[in-house]
């Protein structure tokens, strides 16, 4: 089955389009390097029009579909080279129909300037051949799909940016000491396993002053009555009587619809995490978005072998943790509770190297949870740049000084 056409483009002259979906990371078509080579004296009008270049002093057009694929400045693809071989692969997910492009500067390092049309909102008027000249963000964003070949050759301006990249989105740490609420008790599962639950306490305010007198800023309350398809009321009692004691509150767990985002938010917490909902239904993180904007909604998911769980990480998905991440950042979520399940409340050790790929492959915040034991994991998680570390049974069972893990934190 043929993967594209070139037809008239709405952006200028012909480009290429997809006549089938494209998932994002697939290959489009291959581009055939070995460019006809004309005189000045016989090019057509056309034939400027398209991606006529003076390469070593001779007029150098690229063959179809190579030299109809038009630039825009929130590209659709980008190549990467092996053996003299081009690949153009999808940069997201694209619908048949769509007109394929990339963005020139990627890869570029050309003093060329002409004016950009590509329509796009994103659009930078002035179309600059110099990857470096880019805006920041674009730099930033374009990181990844550098060709190893332009990586090499620009490996001092490259390193450099790196460090920008990493001095300025390296978030402030914070810890989050956990409550987990089943019935209005403080209870803490192995494995988000509901039959295998301990039960702490029964004064949730007590236990927010607690963590209050501690020195944290922040508590992660859990809502398992509502993950677990239980009345929830009692939970909603016990939010208002932490939220009473004037930390900041990220409260989840049942959050399936607009009612059970709302709820919470307008008690007075601070911000609310939607795990199967933020999977299944992504309308839903729309709306929530764009209601109440982006730091006051989370996405919390378990991963297991990979694969990102629901319904209490119960039931597995076909999405990898990546593609999870990838969609949520493309929604516009900042913020990504990420649950090793295998490792939560059974305090194995947290598992930083997922959390930093998902945070470091999205530039979500990714906030790492479960399998926290000591203090030592408290220390690596903030060593590898993640945004913060959830601390839930090691706090209750006393493996763990939240006031010694807080003066670490800063
Ligand atoms: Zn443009």
């Amino acid at each position: 089955m043929k993967n594209f056409i070139v037809k008239p483009s709405g952006v200028q002259g012909k480009g290429v389009f997809a006549v089938r979906n494209f998932r994002q990371g697939e290959k489009i078509l291959e581009i055939d390097d070995s460019h006809i080579v004309y005189d000045e004296a016989t090019l057509t009008d056309d034939d400027w029009k398209y991606n006529a270049d003076v390469v070593d002093g001779k007029i150098v057009i690229m063959q179809e579909p190579e030299r109809c694929i038009n630039h825009s400045c929130a590209p659709n693809s980008y190549t990467k080279t092996t053996q003299q071989i081009r690949t153009l692969f999808a940069m997201r997910d694209i619908a048949a129909g769509e007109e394929i492009t990339y963005d020139y500067a990627i890869n570029g390092d050309n003093d060329g300037a002409f004016p950009c049309q590509c329509g796009t909102t994103r659009c930078r008027k002035t179309y600059l051949g110099n990857y470096f000249k880019l805006p920041f963000d674009f730099q930033r964003e374009y990181l990844p799909y550098l060709e190893d070949w332009f990586v090499q050759a620009h490996k001092d301006e490259i390193e450099a940016l790196k460090n920008t990249i990493s001095r300025q989105t390296i978030p402030p740490f914070t810890i989050f000491p956990a409550i987990d609420l089943r019935n209005g008790k403080i209870v803490r599962l192995a494995q988000g396993d509901p039959t295998r639950q301990t039960t702490y306490g029964d004064d949730p305010r007590a236990q927010a002053e607690q963590f209050k007198a501690e020195g944290a800023d922040w508590i992660h309350v859990i809502n398992l009555s509502g993950a677990f398809g239980e009345d929830a009321q009692a939970n909603l009692k016990a939010l208002e009587a932490i939220l009473s004691v004037g930390l900041k509150v990220e409260f989840g767990g049942g959050i399936r619809d607009e009612e059970t985002i709302r709820i919470p938010l307008e008690m007075g917490a601070e911000r609310v995490f939607l795990g199967t909902a933020a999977i299944q239904n992504p309308a839903l993180v729309d709306w929530a978005i764009a209601r109440y904007g982006p730091s006051r909604i989370a996405a919390d998911i378990g991963v297991r072998d990979g694969q990102v769980m629901v319904k209490g990480w119960q039931e597995s998905t076909p999405l990898t943790m990546l593609e999870a991440g990838n969609r949520f950042r493309a929604q516009g979520l900042e913020w990504c509770v990420l649950t090793d399940v295998r490792r939560d409340g059974v305090g194995t050790g947290v598992s930083v190297d997922s959390a930093v790929e998902l945070q470091t492959a999205t530039s979500l915040k990714v906030v790492a949870s479960g399998g926290v034991s000591s203090l030592e994991d408290v220390i690596r998680v903030k060593k590898a740049g993640l945004a913060g570390v959830i601390i839930g049974r090691a706090l209750y069972e006393g493996k763990l000084s939240l006031e010694k893990a807080l003066l670490e934190s800063v």
